[in-house]
């Protein structure tokens, strides 16, 4: 599904440059569930924004289907952002002004489903996450794990190959992590998604992955 060629990427803030990646090289097959591991400041959210197409590599190739990421224009890589992925962070990034089912709606109407159709759509989605009875709370209404279950439903509009989760527990506590993991797995082993998600919790990794990648100050340390 990606091939990463000798991926590097740097930040110049300026005063100094950051080399976040230092060239990785990786396959990652379809179908799989894969964990991202490796102490604060490795590297992870900068492979996942990289993988998400929110960013660009300053070296190397980031090949998804055949296609570099890379050679795609703006409005290319919106489109790749909008029906080949779903992103879910830590910080749940729902607008808190919106009810649950609205929230997931904006992410339909950014994939241009008709506005009739949105509210239906978004509650088969909200339903799919086992969250038929909150559709019409706001976030600050919803316990973490509900809000990580809307930005998850919010995740799957638009039907993307691939999920990418950066700390999708980080804000949760260990009963409803261990939830919220068993939910992003169902959507691998049953609806076979691609998931790609960053953890901190090598036990999770270990429990909920196909394949284990560690990174260690930009480059891959072991894959297993
Ligand atoms: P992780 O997710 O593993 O904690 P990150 O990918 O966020 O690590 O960061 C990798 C390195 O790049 C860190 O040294 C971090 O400070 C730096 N970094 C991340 N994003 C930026 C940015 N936008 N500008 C400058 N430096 C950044
Ligand atoms: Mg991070």
């Amino acid at each position: 599904m990606f091939r990463l060629i000798n991926v590097q990427k740097e930040y110049d803030t300026g005063k100094h440059k950051i080399h976040a990646l230092a060239g990785i090289s990786l396959q990652i097959p379809c179908g799989k569930a894969i964990s991202i591991v490796g102490k604060s400041g490795c590297g992870k959210s900068t492979l996942l924004n990289l993988l998400g197409g929110l960013d660009r590599p300053t070296f190397g190739n980031v090949v998804y289907k055949g296609t570099d990421i890379a050679t795609l224009n703006q409005q290319q890589l919106a489109g790749y952002r909008k029906s080949a992925v779903g992103m879910v962070f830590q910080s749940f990034n729902l607008i808190h002004s919106l009810s649950a089912w609205e929230n997931v709606a904006i992410a339909l109407a950014i994939g241009n489903v008709p506005r009739r159709k949105r509210k239906a759509e978004a509650l088969n989605l909200l339903s799919q996450v086992g969250l038929d009875d909150r559709a019409c709370h706001l976030p600050a209404e919803l316990s973490g794990g509900e809000c990580q279950r809307v930005a998850i439903a919010r995740a799957l509009a638009n039907s993307p190959d691939v999920i990418l989760a950066d700390e999708p527990t980080g804000n949760l506590d260990s009963e409803t992590s261990f939830n919220i993991m068993e939910l992003l797995t169902s959507l691998n082993k049953i609806n076979g998604k691609t998931l790609i998600m960053v953890t901190h919790d090598i036990d999770y990794a270990r429990k909920f992955s196909d394949l284990i990648i560690t990174l260690k100050d930009g480059q891959i340390i072991s894959q297993s």
